[in-house]
Parts: C-alpha cells; structure tokens; sequence
C-alpha cells in the first residue's frame, strides 16, 4: 500500500508509514480472522489504513513488526499502567508461569489479590475475579437482578461496559465508531428491560429497577467526566427505590486513584466492576461490593457465576505485581503526567490553528475534535471524526500511537516521562499542522 492515501471526510491521510511486516501479516489475518482481527476498533475501519502489527514494548515505547518504534499512548486502551515490560510485572508472571499456569483450586494470590482490591477500594467489601471487564459487568447485573428480584437495568447512552447482550445497546467508543448501536445477533427480548438513558442527567426512577450501571468517569464516548450533581443524583434515586448503583470501573479502577473514581467524586456504589490495570495487561475482571450483595453469589447464594480460569495464577500474579507499584506517589506522578501531556497537545493543536479540546480527568486524557466539551453521547458524536483519523495517521507517521478511534481516550502510563511527554508535544506539533494544511 506505499503510498496509498485514504480519504477520510474531509481529510485525505497518507497511510504509507505501515511497513512490509505489518502489511504481510494483515493480509494473512484478513485470510484468517473476521476482520482481520480478534477486538473491532484494532482494525482501523473508524480511521483508514492498516493497523500496523505490535512485536514488542518497553515503557512507554511500542516497536512494531518492522521495527519502527512509536510513543504509545494505547497502553492496551488502559490495561498497562506501569508501561510495557515492567520488570517486577514481567518477573512475577515468569516465577508464576513455572510453577503452574492454572490448576482449578484456590490459591493464595486470589486471596491477596481479593484483600488489596478490599483495601483500596471504599465500597468493596468482598470480590470475585473473572477473566474480562465484560464478564465482570454482566455478572454484576445478574447478581444486582437476583439480588433485588427485579429485572430492569439503566445505563447511559456512550457507556461501554463490555458485549454481554443486555448491556451492549448505546455503548459507545468500538461500537460508535463502526456506526451500530448495539448488535446484530442481540434479540430485542434480551434487551427489552435495558433502558438507555442521557449520561449526566438524573432520571426518576421506579421500583422495577434492579440496577444502574454507570462509568463514574465516561471513557468511552472521549472522556466525559460527571457533572456535579449526577452520581449523586443516581445515589439519591437508587436509596429512594432500592436499587443497586453499580460503578464502571474498569476503566477508572486503580487508574485514577488506589481507590478508583469512587474514591475521588465521594459517591459509593453498591456493586464495583473492574479490569484492566488489576491484571497488568494479563486477561482478569472483578466485581465487588457489600457482604451481603456479594453472598447472594454461588456457592454462598443463588447468583450462579462460575470461570475455569477465574482468578487465574498468571493473572493474579501480574494484578499483585502492578498493585504493589501503585502508591500515592505513583499517583501525583501519573497526574502531573497527563496534565503535562493534556496542556501540550492542547498548545499544539491550538497553534496550529486546529478546533481541537483535550480533557484531562486525574490520569485520562480525552482528546476531541470539536469546539467544547461534550456532556453526553449525543453531544460527544458531535466531533469531527476525519479531522481525528488525520490526525491519528500524521501523529503515527511522527512516532506516535493514539487509538484508532475518535471516542477512545489517551492512556499515558507511570513509563511516560516528562522527556517522553516533550517528544510526544513535538510530534503532536508537527502531526497538527501537517492536519491543519490538509483540512
Ligand atoms: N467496561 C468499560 C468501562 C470498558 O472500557 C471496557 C473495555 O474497554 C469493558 C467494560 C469491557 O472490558 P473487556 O474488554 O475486558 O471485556
């Protein structure tokens, strides 16, 4: 494809930056895998070209199969926080590895793992590991519905909380970026007591309701962080009906804080959902919550829920590892990280003359292509998705990774140093006016 430029709205990007490497082994994907690839938004329909393939990554830094080396502010769409590779993560799989890689008993570190996630986070008081976010939100609302006898589930048009049926509609970043709101193969009966509602818009409530599921910190329509009022509101409304209030946060968890967003905005959920940063990159989920809610799951109640690999020692390990990194200087240095990289692209963009707004929320960077800031779904799809894959192709071609995807948001890592975070302003500098001369 050298060369090859594709036109994206009003943009036309050059995509030739992907090598030979890359190239050949997408085409044997494309033989082999639907789409080419196991996850929708790695195969870069939102924004044009060819992914290009990862080999292997250090820090902050992604080498790809034909050995160029980009800046990577994917990060696993926020799985890795400590930057690829870490040692103390890369040795605690290893040791783990060797001494056996699943067995189908407990093990002590599903113990430890369970009492670090109790201790940071406010509302937990008991977990249960599975293997995704996905898994972990679907399981949440089932035990949210055996728990209270009633079925219907609100969520909030732009949330993502994984592709179990029920939750699929409306959700955003992957699914608004191939343009469907929910699924072929999804039958309206599994979705008919999901009501999707307006992010950071209190609704009124009734006794039907089982639960409300919701990330505290949207990050999947761009970042669009909660108004004042809104959990609280949802808090408020839950108390008055007797619903459970669950926080999203696979994401957030241990993202933005040891304690996640609950322990930043002030408002307790029922029922936690996590992922991501507690597996360091390896495939784990959890749920938590009250004693009481969480013993309603089998074998202590009638909430069946159940995993071969749950809590897997490969997992566990990788989860343990990470944690024991993460202290509260961990967390000033990842802030003052983002801000650094938010106020930078935001300057660059600027001064190129691009209509561009970066948020920052603690330690996430949204970055959207509009005049303002979004406050729900509908407002978040008002942005300029070709000025987004423009930019995408032109920052790649100066060595640096965003997600493909215009509601994806930046994940700079505790790898990412105020030298990296330099390099990536300039190249953001470059990449905006090469974006500015051809819009
Ligand atoms: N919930 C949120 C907020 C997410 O962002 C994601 C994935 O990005 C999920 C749930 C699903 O997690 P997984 O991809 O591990 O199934």
């Amino acid at each position: 494809m050298g060369g090859d430029a594709v036109r994206t709205g009003s943009a036309s990007v050059d995509v030739s930056q992907v090598g030979e490497a890359s190239r050949s082994l997408w085409r044997r994907a494309l033989d082999v895998a639907p789409g080419g690839v196991n996850s929708p938004v790695r195969a870069h329909r939102a924004v044009g070209g060819i992914p290009a393939f990862a080999a292997r990554g250090e820090g902050a830094w992604l080498w790809d199969a034909d050995g160029r080396r980009y800046v990577d502010l994917v990060q696993s769409y926020g799985a890795v926080i400590l930057g690829h590779a870490h040692p103390v993560v890369a040795e605690a799989v290893a040791r783990a590895a060797a001494e056996g890689t699943s067995f189908g008993m407990p093990t002590e570190r599903e113990v430890l793992l369970a009492e670090e996630i109790r201790s940071a986070v406010p509302s937990v008081e008991k977990v249960r590991l599975v293997n995704s976010g996905t898994e972990a939100a679907m399981s949440a609302v089932r035990l949210a519905r055996g728990f209270t006898g009633r079925s219907k589930v609100v969520k909030f048009s732009g949330c993502y909380h994984g592709h179990c049926d029920a939750l699929l509609a409306e959700a955003g970043s992957g699914a608004s970026t191939l343009g469907i709101a929910g699924s072929a193969g999804v039958p309206d009966s599994a979705v008919a007591d999901t009501l999707v509602l307006d992010y950071n818009s209190v609704p009124e409530l009734d006794e039907t309701v089982a639960a409300v599921i919701v990330e505290p910190v949207a990050a999947n329509m761009g970042l669009v962080p909660p108004e004042a009022g809104f959990l609280e509101g949802l808090r408020r409304e839950c108390d008055r009906v007797g619903a459970l209030l669950v926080f999203d946060e696979v994401i957030t968890g241990f993202r933005v804080a040891r304690g996640g967003a609950q322990s930043i905005v002030g408002v307790l959920p029922d029922l936690t959902v996590m992922g991501k940063v507690i597996g360091g990159g390896l495939p784990i989920g959890a749920f938590g919550g009250r004693r009481e809610i969480m013993d309603h799951l089998a074998p202590a109640g009638p909430v069946y829920q159940a995993g071969t690999l749950s809590g897997n020692p490969l997992a566990t390990a990788a989860g343990l590892a990470v944690l024991s990194e993460l202290d509260a200087e961990a967390y000033d240095r990842l802030r003052a990280t983002a801000r650094r990289l938010g106020e930078g692209l935001q300057g660059a963009l600027s001064d190129a003359g691009v209509q561009a707004v970066v948020t920052v929320w603690e330690t996430i960077v949204g970055l959207r292509f509009a005049q303002s800031p979004a406050r729900n779904h509908r407002e978040a799809r008002q942005c300029d998705e070709a000025a987004y894959a423009a930019f995408f192709h032109a920052f790649r071609s100066e060595g640096v990774l965003i997600a493909p995807g215009a509601y994806e948001v930046l994940f700079p890592s505790l790898a990412h140093d105020s030298s990296v975070i330099d390099r990536v302003v300039e190249s953001a500098a470059k990449a905006a006016a090469a974006l500015a001369s051809r819009l």
